[in-house]
């Protein structure tokens, strides 16, 4: 296994370290027959963005929910029936209103609440996301198609292992006395992650 210590060579393409590191794994009975499938169905399937989208338009039309959801996101989440793993110790949910807007980063890496809001979007684990929505957020977010005014304060909350968050958008003055359901199906993954606004503040003329 000279190659290994080789600083020129290559890591192999991903597929396939992970095949590998999943063979390694099986042949010393450390993973349980079944997990990865169940883990990837799990993912696709129950730990997707409309379960946040749920949450955002039960707190739209539910006042009393929309608080024990900002006091506890991961209770309120309980409540609706979606988990979230024993280590996301915290779902932090973050109110947005005309003039404070919020956005969620992983300096680190890529993590999210993502039992509640599903998978983290590619370029969320682009190191220039994460490192320049920190350094220049206003830019970043114009460059993503936000441009916020000056007055509109931006919070930026980098993850951390054990606190998730999630954005909670302004509703759209127009989507007033909608029904919940109708109302989840325009809640986006972006707003809740804080790149998009769905109240209109921050869209360019015309767009
Ligand atoms: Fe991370």
């Amino acid at each position: 296994m000279s190659d290994t210590h080789d600083p020129s060579s290559q890591p192999a393409p991903v597929a396939q370290r992970a095949a590998a590191l999943e063979a390694a794994l099986a042949e010393r009975g450390i993973l349980p027959d079944g997990f990865v499938e169940d883990f990837t169905r799990h993912s696709e399937e129950q730990w997707v963005t409309r379960n946040g989208a749920q949450m955002v338009a039960r707190a739209w039309t539910d006042d009393a929910f929309r608080a024990r959801m900002l006091a506890d996101g991961k209770s309120a989440a309980a409540e609706l029936g979606f988990g979230m793993p024993e280590h996301h110790r915290h779902l932090v949910v973050l109110e947005n209103t005309p003039d404070i807007h919020n956005l969620i980063v992983c300096t680190l890496c890529s993590c999210t609440a993502y039992t509640i809001i599903g998978a983290a979007p590619d370029w969320y684990k682009d190191l220039e996301y994460r490192a320049r929505v920190v350094r220049e957020s206003r830019t970043a977010l114009r460059e993503m198609g936000l441009d916020l005014p000056g007055s509109t304060e931006i919070r930026v909350w980098d993850t951390t292992a054990d606190t998730r968050y999630m954005v909670l958008p302004v509703q759209p003055p127009a989507t007033r006395g909608w029904p919940a359901e109708q109302l989840a199906g325009i809640v986006t993954q972006a707003s809740m992650i804080g790149t998009e606004r769905l109240d209109g503040a921050g869209r360019a003329a015309g767009a």
